[in-house]
């Protein structure tokens, strides 16, 4: 039925991507690509059904999906709008935390403003891991008066929506929309609006990563990854400016696909590396020591007689290249005490199974995302593909005894 519905309204769709084209400046090359067309389209359809339960309308993951690309999308051009003026600013600025406060914020506020404003009335719950605790004391009102200018210059230059400008109440109430705490039932967004902080203050890698849970499952996945390039990171070739960022999305059963941030490529399907023979194999880690035991990876990798050196890199973009075959294996293993986010995981996790991965923890149990904010895990989490992760859980527990 969706589809038929999809197709009739096709048309006018692109009539609005069009006018959407028209009225694009700084994001005239997103806004013109098959990400609006996409986007558009489903919202299109999306407004004619508000009102209408959940129930009675069976919404598709393909259009939940269209959504959280369109979030996404947005929140990535804010956050590169903060890091481009912080890696121009100088080293003392570099040392303040606040442009990654302002952009964490910043990506938040967005996204569950896009979310709230297309997912039909009543229906929307996230959990996501910030709150507006900090942004409403006295000393942080110029903070949350940069957030929301951001914000609302990243709406205005979409275009997509009629607005008078968000205050900076609006704007905390939109970050505090992520306080669900998820849970077995129910559909709940999971959100991480900067994943990778380190990396964004130095000018490497991070991501957007945005998940939903269907009843305590993963349904589907967004990781926007804004500094990645669209070519493989295993290759020496230094990958010209306009192939860099790109986002990888995935729907329960309906595969991976990965395309780029500015529309200039469209999506194509992905899929994790079939590499069997481990001295073949490259291997993720996260670039800090400090989230990941490299010892512990350094061991694991030895026993597996893996030859490559590790590739190192922040964030949930080590999903997104898992995804698309750059390496064959992640590992991560936070040190004693820590306890893992479904924020950090759940949709690079989707992201790489649809890809035709397997994330697992490290006793090989999957990842339960069903527990509320948190993800118990024995002891780390691992991906490969379903060929090598016999030999990669043996060598871990070969590490680990
Ligand atoms: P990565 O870039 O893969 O190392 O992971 C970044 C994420 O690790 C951040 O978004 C944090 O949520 C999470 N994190 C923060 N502190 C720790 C820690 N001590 N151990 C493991 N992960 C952490
Ligand atoms: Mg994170």
């Amino acid at each position: 039925m969706w589809i038929s519905i999809f197709l009739r309204f096709a048309g006018e769709a692109k009539a609005m991507s069009v006018f959407c084209a028209n009225r694009a400046n700084a994001f005239s090359r997103t806004s013109s690509s098959s990400i609006l067309q996409l986007y558009t389209s489903s919202l299109t359809l999306n407004r004619r059904c508000r009102g209408r339960s959940r129930s009675r309308v069976k919404m598709s993951y393909e259009q939940d999906l269209a959504i959280a690309i369109k979030a996404v999308s947005l929140a990535a051009r804010l956050c590169q709008g903060v890091q481009r003026s912080l890696l121009q600013s100088d080293t003392q600025s570099k040392m303040d935390n606040s442009p990654v406060t302002v952009a964490d914020y910043g990506s938040q506020a967005v996204i569950s403003f896009v979310l709230e404003r297309e997912l039909p009335p009543g229906s929307f719950s996230m959990v996501a891991e910030e709150d507006s605790g900090d942004l409403r004391k006295t000393d942080a009102h110029d903070v949350a008066q940069r957030i929301t200018e951001l914000v609302n210059q990243t709406i205005s230059l979409d275009g997509t929506y009629n607005i008078s400008p968000l205050t900076i109440d609006d704007i905390l109430e939109a970050i505090d929309k992520g306080k669900s705490e998820g849970g077995p039932h129910g559909r709940h967004w999971v959100l991480d609006p900067i994943d990778g902080t380190k990396g964004f203050l130095r000018g490497d890698q991070y991501a957007i990563a945005l998940g939903l849970l269907d009843e305590g499952k993963v349904v589907l996945g967004v990781v926007g990854c804004p500094n990645l390039p669209c070519t493989s990171v295993s290759t020496s070739v230094k990958p010209s400016i306009d192939q860099i960022g790109c986002i990888f999305s995935a729907t329960k059963g309906a595969g991976t696909s990965m395309q780029s941030l500015d529309g200039s490529i469209q999506p194509k399907r992905v899929y994790v590396s079939a590499v069997e023979n481990p001295e073949e194999a490259s291997f993720f880690e996260s670039y800090e020591q400090k989230h990941s035991r490299h010892d512990l990876s350094a061991a694991i990798a030895k026993i597996l007689g893996v030859k490559a050196p590790p590739v190192r890199l922040d964030s949930q973009a080590k999903y997104g290249a898992m995804a698309r075959g750059d390496g064959a294996i992640y590992l991560r293993f936070p040190h004693p005490g820590y306890r893992e986010k479904i924020w950090d995981h759940a949709a690079g996790c989707i992201v790489v199974q649809e890809a035709g991965g397997v994330v697992v923890d490290a006793a090989g149990e999957p990842l339960d995302f069903s527990k509320g904010r948190y993800l118990d895990v024995e002891k780390g989490i691992i991906s490969t593909n379903p060929k090598l992760m016999p030999s990669l859980l043996d060598a871990v527990k070969t590490a680990t005894e």
